[in-house]
Order: structure tokens, then sequence, then C-alpha cells
């Protein structure tokens, strides 16, 4: 079968000719029809020093995609030939004492799809049957292979109630506009969203209906008086991984607000803490999402109307992956896919 892969120690990958994988008595042959790039895969595509130290080569890569289940182990019971599916690309041990306790995002032993093991940017890929999930008819081909980025946005942004709230997201990438419409759609009163690329923001204002900014040239105080925000903001939601993103936020923030951390900072940062302990800020986290209660959630919200569909740019044919890892190079695309038919 013909899949992406990080062949060896150098920037880019190679379409190769790989064997169908084999599937184990617990596992799902699924027959990819859809991937998305994310930017996991950006970062292995340029070899940055995470990805170089991380990534043992020859590795399939990719790990946001949906198709078709092909064949199934003899121990799975509740999949069959045909059906539409997506899957959790983190796969959780279960001996830990979090994962005993049904808690499988905190799970130290996780293995990530695309990563630790190969991935989705291939025909066929192997699945354990519990990471699958069904897909209803109400989600697209194309947003079910972005489920995986959708569902750090619901994690991150369902963390706290946003009913009437005034929510700031810091970085308007794919999963920060996703968490920006998420707010919105909720119930939250004001969304403010921040990014440095103007490109970005053009693109967030065609997903949904929130102020946005670049606070590059112009200044968030302003903008937080033109909107009606006196004590600083409820909830903020991090999403860019920036040092200068992160300050904003701790400045921006009401006395006692929520604050949801998902953005990865490439490096080590410079922050104020005690900006956020005289603020008695409470931070939480984020990583990857509740398994599997932010897919419950996530799929529930596109299924009573919530719509994403614009934060995906462009569609290439897998053969066109230069073209498409180029482009999202470029800061220039939202959410890129490939088809896989
Ligand atoms: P992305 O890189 O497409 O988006 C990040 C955005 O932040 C960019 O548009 C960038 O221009 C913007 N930005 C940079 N500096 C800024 C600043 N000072 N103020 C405002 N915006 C600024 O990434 P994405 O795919 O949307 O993912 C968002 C972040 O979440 C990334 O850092 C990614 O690595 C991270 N991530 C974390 C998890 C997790 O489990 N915690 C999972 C997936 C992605
Ligand atoms: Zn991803």
């Amino acid at each position: 079968m013909k899949a992406l892969v990080k062949a060896k120690d150098e920037i880019g990958l190679v379409l190769s000719d790989v064997n169908v994988p084999k599937i184990g008595n617990d596992d799902v042959l699924i027959k990819v029809k859809t991937t998305a790039i994310c930017g996991t895969d950006l970062h292995i595509w340029n070899w940055d020093n995470w990805a170089s130290s991380t990534i043992k080569t020859p590795m399939t890569v990719g790990h946001e995609f949906m198709g078709e289940v092909f064949e199934v182990g003899p121990d799975v019971k509740n999949f069959q030939i045909g059906d539409r599916v997506s899957a959790e690309s983190h796969i959780t041990g279960q001996n830990s004492r979090n994962a005993k306790a049904g808690k499988l995002h905190l799970d130290p032993e996780t293995v990530n799809i695309g990563v630790d093991r190969d991935g989705a940017f291939a025909e066929f890929i192997s699945v354990p049957a519990r990471n699958v999930v069904n897909l209803p008819d109400s989600i697209s081909d194309q947003i079910g292979s972005i489920l995986d980025p959708f569902g750090n946005a619901v994690h991150a942004t369902l963390s706290y109630d946003l009913v009437g709230e005034d929510v700031l997201v810091t970085g308007a990438g794919p999963i920060g506009i996703m968490s920006a419409a998420i707010a919105k759609y909720v119930g939250a009163r004001k969304v403010l969203l921040t990014d440095i690329n103007d490109h970005r923001l053009e693109l967030a204002k065609k997903v949904c209906d929130v102020e946005v900014l670049n606070p590059l040239t112009g200044s968030l105080e302003e903008k937080m008086t033109e909107m009606g925000i006196k004590e600083g903001f409820d909830i903020g939601l991090e999403m860019s991984g920036s040092e200068q993103a992160i300050d904003q936020m701790m400045s921006a923030m009401i006395m006692g607000g929520n604050v949801s951390l998902l953005g990865l900072p490439s490096d080590k940062i410079q922050f104020d803490l005690s900006k956020a302990i005289f603020k008695a800020l409470n931070l939480k986290a984020i990583y990857g999402r509740e398994i599997f209660e932010t897919w419950y959630k996530g799929m529930a919200l596109i299924d009573s109307g919530l719509n994403i569909e614009k934060v995906i740019t462009h569609k290439f044919h897998y053969s066109e992956f230069e073209t498409a890892f180029d482009l999202l190079n470029s800061g220039k695309a939202g959410k890129v896919v490939l088809t896989w038919d």
C-alpha cells in the first residue's frame, strides 16, 4: 500500500510502498479515506529537535483520519465491515492508577499514532478496537478527519462553564478558531480571538462570529474597553504556545479567572507566575482529549448544529502531499486535508 513515511534523518516525507499492517485479535483494520495534517506532522516534516529526538525511522506518520472498517480481529464484536469510523490517536495503557480509575487521558503509558507507532497517512491503518469511534451521518468525511484536533478544542473549552462569560482565546490556529466557535456556540457573552497572523484572523471571521485582534497592530486594553469588558476576561483559552500571548492573557484575566493552557511552547519560556498567583487564577493544562467523553460531547455539538466546516481551507489528493505541507508551512491555510481514494 502507499504511505507517507519519515524514511530517514532528513526534512520531508517520502511516498513509499509499505506492507498493509497486520491486525491482532482486538484490532480493526481501517481503509483510510480522509486524513488531516496536524502541527505535529509539520514538526515531523520539518524535522525539528522534538521530532528528530522522538520519531524512530522509518515511520508512517499522521494521526488525524477517518475511513471505513475493512477487517476486524476475531475478538472484535462491536464493529462491522464498512462502518464509517475515526479513532482516538492516543492509545493508552490500562494498568496505571489513572487508567484503572477510568481517567484514560491521564495514563502515563500512552502511545501516539503516527509518532510512536505507524500512523494514518496510508491506505490502511490498524488500530485497537477500543480506540475506534463510529461516525454518525451528521459528520462529513472531512469533519470526521479533524475530530482529533476538534477534540483538543472541545476538551480545553468545555473545561469551564462558559454561559454568559467573557472569553479570551490566544492563537487563531485551527484549534484556537474551533475553540472560539465552541465558546460562542455554547453561550459565552463576548469572545475575543487574537493572532499575529492576519490570514488566520480573516479565516476565523469566516468560521465564527467573534471579535478578533492582532496584538502587533492593536491594543488589547483598548479592545477590551470597546467590548465593554471592565474587570478582565472570565475564561482564557491559550492556543498559541507563545510567551507573549501567555503574558498578555495573564494580564487580561479577571481575578479568580479560569484558564486552559493547550498551546505548546517550542522551548522553555519566561512566565510571570506571581501575576497568576496575585490574580488567584485557576490554570489547567490540557493534554489530548478526555477519552471518550470529549468525543461524545464534540460529536453532539456538531450534531446539534455547530458548524466548523470552514476551518478546513484546502483539500488535496495524497499524491500532492508536498504542495499541502508547503502551504501549511506558509501559514496561509487553516486545516488541510488529504484524500486517499
Ligand atoms: P497552530 O500553530 O496552527 O496555531 C497557533 C497560532 O498561534 C498561529 O496561528 C500563530 O500565528 C499564533 N500565535 C503565535 N504567536 C501569537 C501571539 N503572540 N498571540 C496570539 N497568537 C499567536 O496550531 P494549532 O494546530 O491550532 O494548535 C494550537 C497549539 O496547541 C499549538 O501550540 C500546538 O502545538 C498545541 N497542541 C497541543 C495539544 C495538547 O494536547 N496540549 C494538542 C494539539 C496541539
Ligand atoms: Zn493532531
